[in-house]
């Protein structure tokens, strides 16, 4: 940890005040890393950068697990292969800040600010691009939840919902509430994560409101679990919020069996359920995170059977042109017949399943 940073962290600033001393020059993260100056500004004149000092202080070197998520890579720049907007997100919006993929649930971009720009991001072509979604769209976004009765699920994404001010969150809360249909509401965040000081009693308190409500939060290290992130998480789930984890497979960040291991033990300690791994989209910019799906699907097995099943995500691909997610599966079934099924357990070993017996004289 960094010394002088140490201290911010331990004196407890307001979360709109760590906000306002982000990093997000060259010049200014020199300051505190060994970083070329220049070269992060190039990259910034494209893709943005801001790190709170919060997350700041977990950094110990740029090339860190931590460091690699947060600080500029010229790789960035150099990336011809991946896409832009690999999931086709724009062509299934129906109206502005709204996509509508599936029959029953909606994304919905409440915000495009986030408290970090992280480096591997899928919406990298919007994030810092403008801060705010005007009131005008988002009842525009409404009317439409408000018209397709089939959406019982409202997905508040961005950006970070937990950006926005309470009053700002609470008015989007009591428009969904009023749509009858609208049976749940998810909230998918990385705040508890770059900056748990933003998750409040305020916040929790008007969150329990509007129940069922659950959050999705996006860790991808077990160096993220700090107690004040599991402070954060707790009062969440003290306000009776369920708690799901999302972690996207990153190069050099968590791409082996051991931290992966280490950060769904970690994440359940925290009372945050893991819920998807992602393998890393080819969007733009990103693709020097990106690794192969089989050292995804060795990572699940290294999992599976080896930890509690309550630490075990679901490995997931998003489909390029909006396809939509499907999960991926380590190869547990070596052979079927009538007879039955030929597996492998998660130590190797083969086993035979019979089938199902028939009786002849029925019941
Ligand atoms: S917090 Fe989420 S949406 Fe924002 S930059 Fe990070 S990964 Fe992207």
């Amino acid at each position: 940890m960094i010394p002088h940073l140490q201290m911010q962290v331990n004196h407890g600033p307001d979360w709109h005040e760590i906000l306002s001393r982000c990093v997000s020059t060259g010049n200014e993260l020199a300051e505190y890393l060994p970083v070329q100056a220049q070269t992060i500004d190039k990259i910034i004149a494209r893709y943005p950068m801001r790190i709170p000092s919060y997350y700041l202080s977990l950094i110990r070197s740029p090339d860190d697990p931590l460091g690699r998520q947060a600080i500029p890579s010229i790789a960035e720049l150099t990336d011809k292969i991946c896409h832009e907007d690999p999931l086709a997100e724009d062509e299934q919006t129906p109206v502005p800040c709204l996509v509508h993929r599936y029959p029953d649930r909606v994304l919905f971009w409440v915000s495009n600010r986030c408290a970090m720009h992280c480096r591997f991001c899928m919406r990298k072509r919007r994030i810092g691009t403008a801060d705010t979604v005007s009131e005008a769209v988002m009842d525009r976004a409404f009317g439409y939840i408000h018209d397709h009765a089939k959406i019982r699920e409202v997905v508040l994404s961005g950006g970070d919902p937990l950006l926005l001010e309470n009053d700002a969150l609470k008015r989007i809360l009591t428009m969904l509430r009023r749509i009858s249909h609208v049976e749940v509401i998810r909230i998918h965040t990385r705040a508890p994560c770059t900056l748990p000081q933003r998750i409040e009693r305020p916040l929790a308190e008007m969150l329990k409101a509007f129940h069922p409500v659950y959050i999705n939060i996006h860790f991808n290290h077990p160096d993220e679990i700090t107690p004040r992130a599991a402070q954060a998480c707790a009062l969440l789930a003290d306000a009776g919020i369920a708690l799901g984890g999302q972690s996207v497979l990153l190069k050099g960040v968590n791409d082996d069996p051991q931290t992966m291991g280490r950060l769904m033990r970690a994440l359940l300690r925290i009372r945050v359920k893991p819920y998807y791994l992602h393998h890393a989209d080819p969007v733009r910019g990103t693709g020097h995170f990106r690794t192969s799906i089989e050292k995804g699907l060795d990572i699940m097995r290294s999992l599976r059977g080896h930890l509690s099943g309550m630490c075990v995500p679901q490995y997931m691909i998003d489909l390029p042109g909006g396809g939509g997610k499907i999960p991926l599966l380590p190869e547990y079934v070596k052979a079927m017949s009538c007879g039955g099924i030929i597996v492998e357990n998660y130590q190797g070993r083969t086993y035979r399943y019979p089938a199902e017996v028939h009786s002849d004289s029925g019941t």
